[in-house]
């Protein structure tokens, strides 16, 4: 059975780095136990004033664009100038029979060899907004613990980059050259979710075409207008095999950084996203409360049927089992 510690012994341990301390914290605050919640929102309360230091980054593009490959490579360069870096997921698919993006991660070896470096798996199950707040609990407590960079990665494919725009500084997405928009699964809104395109897989015979399609959505990219932060995406083009470029895009996501910090968006955009937050936990405690309660399921199990045979509408039984569950909470 998993050790469940006392508050003050997570908090001292996150606070003071120890690495098997924070994967225990993160542990309990991906917990679906209702036993393990208030202690785990006890801890996220009590190392708050320790978080927000770091440069948030979300990473996306579609699978097989290279994201574990590049989070590797420019974590590794990271390291290497002396930081330390958190990598930590939001992936949708987890529950399916995938798997999660970084639970095999033989792939980030080398990353994750190094005293610096920090790689945790997506937590598995749950609703995506179940999933994505427990990975903003996750980030929250990787800062507490020093981190000085976050990597989130994401697949590119639906809610889930929302979910990790929501939570991160700095959006960056990957595409490859030679693949059209919808051959890549891309939408126009994720194009203007990002602060920050990269055509990835920039070497030998395709820098040509890397070269080509930079310019074509630096182009396409002009075509949108400005956002509140007054930021035009840049362009790049990078290799995590010959790790050309890679610099380049530390460089503009700094750039970033300290021009919101400047404007002011940088907060402005973190008071916001905490508000979204704050949403997500209602809609997910509410909903998990709701559906986890035996006797709703009971009288879900016994209605079922009868709303599929359209006997019974579904708002009538969804507003019966409401009432139901709220008059319930009130004795
Ligand atoms: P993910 O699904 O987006 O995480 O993609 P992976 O990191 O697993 O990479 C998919 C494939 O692309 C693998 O076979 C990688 O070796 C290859 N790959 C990743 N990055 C690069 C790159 O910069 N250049 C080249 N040529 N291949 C790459």
């Amino acid at each position: 059975m998993r050790k469940r510690l006392a508050l003050q012994e997570y908090k001292e341990g996150v606070l003071s780095g120890d690495r098997t301390k924070l994967s225990q914290a993160i542990t309990l605050a991906e917990s679906a136990l209702e036993s393990d919640l208030a202690l785990a929102s006890d801890l996220v309360q009590e190392i708050l004033p320790f978080t927000g230091k770091s440069i948030r980054i979300g990473i996306t593009g579609v699978p097989g664009v290279g994201k574990s490959s590049f989070i590797e490579a420019f974590g590794k360069m990271l390291v290497d100038e002396g930081k330390s870096v958190a990598v930590l997921a939001v992936d949708p698919s987890s529950q399916k029979s995938k798997g999660s993006i970084l639970g095999d991660k033989t792939r980030m070896e080398k990353l994750a060899g190094d005293k610096r470096a920090f790689i945790r798996p997506s937590p598995t199950g749950g609703a995506l907004g179940g999933v994505s707040t427990k990975t903003r609990e996750a980030m929250l407590l990787c800062e507490a613990a020093g981190f000085e960079v976050i990597l989130i990665e994401t697949v590119g494919v639906g809610q889930s980059e929302t979910a990790v725009k929501n939570m991160v500084d700095f959006f960056l997405l990957l595409m490859l050259a030679g693949a059209g928009d919808e051959l890549q699964g891309i939408k126009k809104g994720i194009m203007e979710m990002a602060d920050g395109v990269v055509i990835h897989k920039a070497d030998g015979d395709n820098q040509t075409n890397a070269k080509k399609a930079r310019s074509a959505y630096k182009n396409a990219l002009h075509l949108f207008p400005l956002g509140q932060n007054n930021w035009s995406t840049p362009v790049l083009t990078a290799s995590s095999v010959t790790n050309e470029g890679l610099s380049d895009i530390w460089m503009m996501i700094q750039k970033y950084n300290s021009q919101m910090d400047k404007s002011g968006f940088l907060e402005s955009n973190r008071a916001s996203q905490r508000l979204k937050w704050l949403d997500e936990n209602l809609q997910f405690l509410l909903g998990k409360f709701f559906l986890e309660h035996r006797q709703v399921q009971e009288m879900l199990n016994q209605n079922r049927k009868r709303v599929e045979n359209g006997e019974l509408s579904p708002l009538s039984l969804a507003r019966d089992l409401i009432d139901f569950f709220f008059n319930e909470k009130k004795i």
